[in-house]
């Protein structure tokens, strides 16, 4: 008893109705509606029992997780259990996703379907990031949610490219797909998840799901945001014709490589099916291509060696940093990019405009500053790890054009070397200009030009 028709109302476990109004999508073992409940729109899993493992196992899960609530607001979770029907089968409600966030599938693949209302004709609609800018920060925010999954001592029993919705604009995302969260320890094998997501252990069943395995799941989708492929699919794997369980087996578990592995090329890939990743290979600095080489050669087959979240996220701080606007002419683009005018200042390579930086005293690299650039909590306080909350942007002076500053954005208080060799207060709100003598005092974090 899977189809439910439109008009049809099911019960909820703690009374009420909801009524089907229309459908979102089918899964492997449920079907998504659209129900009308208390006067609002919810989405509506209903599961195929009959698909499942084991449903009890899935019903008393869902219960604890409803009750336990959801690690953050970024959790699509499920709210309302429905009532259980004769046969067995049963649903919930939870909200739906907004129409500003596109299926990570869709950024993938760079469009998404849609049907006109009034012809009901289908059109191909380009999903794309708006920047650099909101890629990175729907990564800094997909590790993010591991984070505080793993906090909240839960973790993932399957996950595919259907399990992150991503505002292209903003980088914002939500998290779908949570009924298949469990508390840490409690996860069985995994019968028939996505090969590209699933950790080497798990596709040869020879583990439970739990957070390392998660870590392996992380860094898949990280690649495949970033590089928009597989990080293991080169030569070795297109070379088979068909891809049948054997082959799954050998090619993402007993005998997986990584695509760019330095030691073991056997799996490059293949130009002409494999040119994004060739691409964004060439394009991404150092630092990104060494974590993602750690990621799937040390990490692949060794769970304890796995990138773990706060390593991410210090890459992805960085990488977000290091993307600079020219203020000039506008161009976009990686730092390594630029050219350098001296070890401390950026050169725009389209119309030689200069952009300074800042040296942090708690990091190696140096921070551009041009306009519009921001500073966050993790950037200048060394106890924060929040990369959302802005303390600090650089603005240019209303009064005289080409003159910039930063403002203090945080609640707390600055200090700041001016021009005349003094340090002076800059309190919340208020700004300081960019000179080339420039020191900040954060407090524990010191900067200078
Ligand atoms: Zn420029």
């Amino acid at each position: 008893m899977i189809e439910l028709e439109t008009g049809h109302e099911v019960e909820l476990e703690y009374g009420g109705r909801a009524e089907i109004t229309g459908i979102i999508g089918k899964g492997i073992h449920d079907i998504v509606y659209i129900a009308s409940y208390n006067g609002s729109q919810w989405a509506l899993k209903w599961y195929d029992i009959e698909k499942l493992d084991d449903p009890e196992k899935m019903l008393s899960n869902l219960k604890e997780n409803i009750a336990d609530g959801a690690p953050n607001n970024k959790f699509m979770w499920p709210k309302y259990m429905t009532k259980k029907y004769s046969d067995g089968s049963f649903g919930f409600l939870m909200e739906m996703k907004p129409e500003s966030f596109e299926y990570l599938s869709d950024i993938l693949k760079g469009y998404k379907i849609v049907n006109e209302h009034e012809t009901g004709r289908a059109n191909k609609k380009n999903v794309k990031f708006s920047s650099l800018f909101s890629m990175t920060t729907a990564a800094l925010n997909i590790v993010n949610a591991f984070r505080k999954l793993h906090s909240a001592g839960k973790t993932y029993q399957y996950l595919d490219d259907g399990g992150f919705f991503i505002n292209a604009d903003t980088g914002a995302i939500l998290v779908g797909g949570c009924d298949h969260i469990v508390k840490e320890g409690t996860a069985k094998p995994l019968v028939g998840g996505m090969p590209g997501y699933m950790a080497p252990e798990l596709v040869k069943g020879e583990a439970c799901p739990d957070m390392k395995t998660d870590r392996y799941t992380l860094a898949a989708s990280l690649f495949k945001l970033l590089f928009r492929g597989d990080p293991l699919e080169g030569k070795k794997v297109v070379n088979d014709v068909c891809l049948e369980k054997e082959e799954i087996l050998r090619h993402y578990g007993k005998d997986a490589v990584f695509v760019y592995d330095p030691q073991d090329d056997s799996n490059r890939p293949v130009r002409g099916i494999h040119d994004s990743v060739m691409k964004f290979w060439e394009t991404y600095p150092d630092y990104v291509k060494e974590i993602f080489t750690r990621a799937f050669t040390e990490g692949l087959n060794d769970p304890e060696k796995r990138v773990d979240e706060s390593d991410w996220q210090t890459v992805l701080v960085r990488l977000r940093a290091e993307t600079i606007r020219c203020p000039m002419c506008g161009r976009t683009n990686f730092a390594h990019f630029f050219e350098k005018a001296d070890h401390k200042t950026y050169k725009c390579p389209n119309c030689r405009e200069e952009i300074p930086t800042l040296e942090m005293s708690h990091r190696k690299w140096k921070t551009p500053i041009f306009k519009g650039a921001k500073l966050y909590e993790c950037d200048v306080y060394s106890d924060s790890t929040d990369f959302l909350t802005v303390v600090g942007e650089v603005v240019e002076n209303k009064l005289r054009s080409g003159y910039y500053g930063i403002k203090n954005c945080s609640d707390r208080k600055w200090k700041a070397k001016m021009k005349d060799g003094i340090f002076h207060d800059i309190d919340p709100g208020k700004g300081f200009p960019i000179w080339e003598g420039l020191e900040i005092d954060f407090g524990e974090v010191k900067a200078k030009m």
